[in-house]
């Protein structure tokens, strides 16, 4: 660093004896940024984008907003890449190396539930994390997948518009946030990481479209993971050319640090647009639909609960399991077979031959247009996420409950008293 930096290496070094700084970026699929920055319940700092604010709490996570979605804590310099991915209607996102999240939850307020976006974790654990943040932002044009990049190119050729590389690296922007990444550090460790993200890159290629976006982004300085990879990648691929490249050092912005390159797919695929494909749609492999699976008397039990529930019918194709398990596919959902898939579109509940149970899911992505909203206390809140019943001044039946008008869950009315049904794992612990 001290060569390559030169006189600026000692702010560099510097740098490193400030605290780690922290980052909360609004979830505008639920929340505008100035109706959150009226109502945060603890300090914000700066912006460092538009909706992405500086934070000097220690624990904001265990607010109730938090749970209820209306939040996403983030690197500050890990905010910078998503804006790049700028998805048009209609547009096939693929983020390739996606947990815990951070990323894909950004490009997902982004497209506005327009389109489709593919959130791709190679570890499973990391990829249930993946699901679980996807599921509290309340992202219904999402689905989640946990397989290697090998597997993903076979079955989707020239598919997306944008893919999103946010490879696995040396981390060496991660070291104030996480000292345990020193001592993983090491020449042999750079190297590694520098030949893994090559392959990663080689079969991101082979999924975009001709005038297809790559972006591929770091937390590390290594320039055999950086500018070098980027080279060596162009010199491969003559079909890319580099839009941008961009790197942010702790000592010239107010974040850990990262890495991002923008690169266009130019060469003329010989592939024709989709018939429905709209003005602007780039010419793309079509690929085979989700085959939707429908279940009369299941969508029967679900209509009757979703009339009385909603104001409104709910838009998307009825996926129905064996098991009795329903999902909301959103439009232009690709076939997914043979890939581990963690979530699809909106869970919605389940149907045991004779009713219809909804979703934790489905309170976070369509709660807010319930009929029945049972709006607590900051008090109430806590005991509703510690699993407690509450009392309701409500008609029997299903109802959101709430922080405000912002759902944290669901409960059955009966009597006067709500049942507490947030999922067992996502309750605090008492
Ligand atoms: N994009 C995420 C976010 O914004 O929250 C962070 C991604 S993290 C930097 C890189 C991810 O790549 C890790 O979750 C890691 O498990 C995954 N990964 C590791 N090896 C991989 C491989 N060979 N192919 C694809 N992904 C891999």
């Amino acid at each position: 660093m001290k060569e390559r930096l030169g006189k600026d290496f000692p702010a560099f070094l510097a740098s490193y004896e400030e605290a780690p700084y922290k980052g909360l970026r609004v979830n505008t699929l639920k929340i505008s940024p100035a109706e959150f920055s009226r109502r945060a319940p603890f300090p914000l700092g700066g912006e460092v984008a538009d909706g992405c604010f500086y934070l000097e709490e220690e624990k904001p996570g265990a607010d109730p907003y938090h749970f209820a979605g209306l939040y996403y804590l983030q690197e500050p310099s890990a905010m910078t890449v998503a804006p790049f991915a700028d998805p048009c209607k209609k547009e096939r996102v693929l983020d390739l190396c996606a947990a815990p999240g951070g990323k894909t939850t950004q490009i997902a307020a982004k497209m506005r539930g327009e389109g489709i976006l593919i959130a791709n974790e190679i570890d499973p654990a990391r990829a249930k994390i993946l699901s679980q943040n996807v599921e509290r932002m309340g992202i219904a044009n999402c689905a989640v997948t946990s397989a290697a990049p090998e597997k993903l190119a076979e079955k989707f050729p020239a598919y997306f518009d944008t893919v999103l590389v946010d490879a696995p690296c040396s981390g060496e922007g991660m070291f104030k946030k996480e000292p345990n990444a020193i001592p993983e550090w090491s020449e042999q460790n750079v190297a590694r990481c520098a030949l893994r993200q090559r392959t990663i890159l080689d079969e991101a290629a082979k999924m975009l479209c001709a005038g297809g976006r790559l972006i591929y982004s770091t937390c590390t300085f290594a320039e055999e993971e950086d500018e070098w990879q980027i080279g060596d990648f162009l010199r491969r691929h003559p079909a890319f050319s580099l839009l941008c490249e961009k790197k942010l050092y702790p000592h010239e912005f107010r974040g850990e640090g990262h890495f991002c390159a923008v690169l266009e797919k130019n060469s003329d695929l010989n592939i024709c647009p989709p018939p429905d494909a709209g003005e602007g749609v780039r010419p793309r492999s079509s690929g085979k639909s989700f085959p939707v699976c429908r279940n009369a008397q299941a969508e029967r039990a679900f209509r009757a609960f979703e009339a009385d529930f909603f104001e409104e019918p709910l838009k998307g194709a009825l996926h129905t399991l064996l098991d009795g398990r329903m999902y909301l596919v959103p439009a232009g959902m690709p076939d997914l077979s043979g890939i581990r898939l963690l979530r699809l579109g909106v869970e919605l509940g389940a149907f045991d031959g004779k009713l219809f149970k909804p979703a934790h899911a489905l309170a976070m992505a369509f709660g807010g247009r319930a009929r029945r909203k049972l709006s607590l206390s900051r008090k109430q809140c806590e005991q509703y996420l510690r699993g407690e019943t509450l009392p309701a001044d409500l008609p029997n039946g299903w109802c959101a409950v709430c922080v405000e008008e912002f759902p944290l869950g669901l409960g059955k009315c009966t009597d006067g008293a709500v049942k507490n049904h947030l999922p067992k794992g996502l309750r605090k612990i008492k």
